[in-house]
C-alpha cells in the first residue's frame, strides 16, 4: 500500500516523525465496545496530508456515536462491527504529504477540523461544508469525496490519520497539544456566534449550559467584545470555570429563576443573544424568554426527545432561530487566532491526560464526569498507562 508520490518524512533511525506501515488504533466493535488493533497507517491521496496524532480529546459525541452509533455513518449505517475507528477532537503533527502537497510541511504541528466537505455541492460551494448535501456519501461506488473524521471516516482514537488539506490548521509553536484539541470546540462556538450575525461587540448575551462548547463560547463572546456576557448552569464549580473564561455573570438555575436573573443582570431588559448549549427540553422556551424582541437564538445542542415550543411568543417578538452544526464557515481558523493571541485560556476546560491505551478510562472520566472531569483528552506518547479497570 505504499503510494511512491508521497513525500514522508525521513526513515532515519531515531526520527519520531518516521512512519511505520501499522499502527495502534481502537475499533468500536459492538455497541459500547472498544478494543484496541493493529492498523494500516493510512497514506494520504491528493490534496491530502498523513498526521500523526499527538493529542485527541474526548467529546459528549463520542460518547454517543460509541454507546448508539448515530450521528456516526458508516458505509451508509450503523459504525458497528466495520472495523471503524471513533474520535474527532484530534491535533498533531504532519509526517507525510499526498501527491501535489505543497501547502503543509513535514514536521508542522497542526490541530484538525472535523469536516472535510465534498466541495462540490452547493453548500460546500457556500462554506458550509457541515452542512454538505454528499454527507456520508464517501464510500464505494458513490465516492463523492466527502469525510467526516469518527462520523462517516476513521477518526483520531488511534496514532496516525489521513485529512483533507481544508480541515487542517496550522497552531502557534506555544499552543500545548492539549490547548490544541480544544480549537475544534472553540471553532463550534465561534460558529454559532458568527451565525447569529457575528457583531457582537457591546451585545448583550446568554450561554446556557456551561459545557465545553458553552464554557469556550463565553470565551469567545467576550473576545468578539459582547458585553455582558452571562453563563447559566446547574453546576457551582462550571459557573466558576465561566467565570475565568470572561463571563460577567455566572448564573445557577437550581436556586434563581434564569429568566428573571438574566433580566436583572440585563438592566431590567432582556439580551440581544442566546447560544443555546443545554439540550434541556425547555431550554428554547427559556432562551425566546431571556431575549428582547427581535433577539436572536443559536441552538448548539439539542433534547433526546421532540419537545413543545412556544412558537407565539417566538412569532410575536420577532425572535430568530438558528442551528447550527458542527463548525463551518472556516470558524476554526478564527478560534485559533483568538487562542493564538491568548485572548481567552481554553485550556481552563481541560481537566485530564490518560495515554491512548487508556482510552476506555478516560471515556469512563468524561461520560461519568469523574473528579468533575470536563475535557478529557488522550494521547498516543508521552503519557504514562495506567490500566486501570474502566467500568
Ligand atoms: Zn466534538
Ligand atoms: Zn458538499
Amino acid at each position: 500500500m505504499k503510494n511512491d508520490n508521497v513525500a514522508r518524512a525521513p526513515l532515519g533511525a531515531g526520527s519520531d516523525l518516521a512512519v511505520p506501515a501499522t499502527m495502534k488504533a481502537w475499533v468500536l466493535n459492538g455497541p459500547g465496545e472498544l478494543a484496541l488493533q493493529e492498523k494500516p497507517v493510512p497514506v494520504p491521496g491528493k490534496a491530502e496530508v498523513l498526521v500523526r496524532i499527538d493529542a485527541v480529546a474526548i467529546c459528549a459525541t463520542d460518547l454517543d456515536v460509541i454507546a448508539h452509533g448515530p450521528p456516526a455513518l458508516i458505509k451508509g449505517g450503523l459504525p458497528f462491527n466495520k472495523g471503524f475507528t471513533p474520535g474527532h477532537e484530534y491535533m498533531g503533527t504532519v509526517v507525510a504529504l499526498g501527491p501535489g502537497v505543497d501547502e503543509y510541511k513535514v514536521g508542522q504541528r497542526v490541530t484538525v477540523e472535523v469536516h472535510a466537505g465534498c466541495g462540490q455541492c452547493k453548500r460546500c460551494r457556500e462554506g458550509m461544508y457541515t452542512s454538505c448535501h454528499n454527507y456520508g456519501l464517501n464510500y464505494g461506488a458513490v465516492d463523492k469525496g466527502h469525510r467526516a473524521n469518527g462520523f462517516t471516516t476513521d477518526g483520531g482514537f488511534c496514532e496516525y490519520q489521513v485529512n483533507h488539506i481544508n480541515t487542517l490548521i496550522p497552531i502557534a509553536d506555544d499552543m500545548s497539544d492539549e490547548a490544541a484539541t480544544l480549537v475544534v470546540t472553540a471553532g463550534t462556538a465561534m460558529y454559532g456566534l458568527t451565525e447569529l450575525g457575528g457583531l457582537v461587540a457591546g451585545e448583550s448575551v446568554v450561554v446556557v449550559g456551561p459545557g465545553p462548547i458553552g464554557l469556550l463560547g463565553v470565551g469567545v463572546a467576550k473576545a468578539l467584545g459582547a458585553h455582558p456576557v452571562i453563563i447559566t448552569g446547574t453546576r457551582d464549580n462550571r459557573l466558576r470555570t465561566g467565570l475565568e473564561l470572561g463571563a460577567d455573570h455566572g448564573v445557577n438555575v437550581t436556586r434563581e429563576d434564569p429568566v428573571e436573573a438574566v433580566r436583572r443582570l440585563n438592566g431590567g431588559k432582556g439580551v440581544d443573544y442566546v447560544l443555546e448549549c443545554s439540550g434541556a427540553p425547555n431550554a428554547i422556551n427559556e432562551a425566546a424568554r431571556m431575549l428582547n424582541r427581535g433577539g436572536k437564538i443559536c441552538l448548539a445542542a439539542f433534547p433526546h426527545e421532540p419537545v413543545p415550543v412556544d412558537i407565539a411568543h417566538i412569532v410575536r417578538n420577532n425572535i430568530y432561530l438558528y442551528g447550527i452544526r458542527g463548525e463551518g464557515k472556516s470558524a476554526t481558523h478564527r478560534a485559533e487566532a483568538f487562542m493564538r493571541q491568548k485572548r481567552f485560556d481554553a485550556t481552563k476546560i481541560h481537566t485530564h491526560t490518560f495515554a491512548l491505551e487508556d482510552l476506555p478510562t478516560a471515556l469512563h472520566y468524561a461520560r461519568d464526569r469523574v473528579e468533575d472531569a470536563i475535557k478529557v483528552v488522550v494521547k498516543a506518547r508521552g503519557v504514562a498507562v495506567r490500566r486501570e479497570a474502566a467500568e
